[in-house]
């Protein structure tokens, strides 16, 4: 990647949000059959995104999600202190998008173009589709970034999911409210 692109990702960084690691492997406990609220545990060792530290878990927080059929589903995901530099993160299932309702899932099939398999609105899928659009050079660059940086290999044809985890798990995620007018 030139030289000369490394600046911008800074600049938007700077409207960065919380800080998140995002896990691929873990553990859904439901609490009780019927009660959609969900305990969620990561099997991954996750590291601190900011300085490779270790993590001690410190608490819980409450995130809603909504599934393919349109539920609302109750994740109590864990919050993490890192034992090097103290910072906060937040660790979040795969199957969430940070900062968006919807599920991944459904997320990815509005991205390729399967919006009407949804349980979203018209006007949803738009503004889902459109804030992929408008982030999606910022994430090219970002995976361009850490192939040049870590030697990764995300190739052209990551899926959405990949990519938010990448982005994520590097620390680089922005939350377009921040940076743009509407979300
Ligand atoms: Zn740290």
């Amino acid at each position: 990647m030139p030289d000369r692109e490394q600046p911008c990702i800074m600049a938007i960084k700077s409207a960065a949000c919380k800080i998140m690691v995002i896990t691929t492997k873990y553990t859904t406990k439901q609490k009780r059959k019927k009660a959609h609220i969900y305990f969620i545990k990561s099997e991954e060792i996750s590291v601190c995104p900011i300085c490779g530290g270790r993590f001690k878990v410190i608490g819980s927080r409450i995130r809603k999600m909504i599934d393919t059929d349109g539920e609302v589903k109750i994740l109590v995901i864990r919050r993490l202190r890192c034992r090097e530099c103290d910072k906060i993160h937040h660790e979040l299932p795969d199957i969430l998008v940070p900062y968006k309702r919807h599920c991944a899932e459904t997320i990815e099939n509005i991205i390729s173009g399967k919006a009407g398999e949804t349980p979203c609105e018209e006007r949803t899928s738009r503004k889902i589709m459109a804030w992929w659009i408008t982030l999606s050079l910022y994430f090219k660059m970002v995976l361009a970034s850490l192939n040049e940086k870590y030697k990764t290999t995300f190739s052209a044809q990551a899926t959405p999911k990949e990519i938010v985890r990448a982005v994520a798990n590097a620390n680089l995620w922005i939350h377009t409210r921040s940076v743009f007018s509407s979300d």
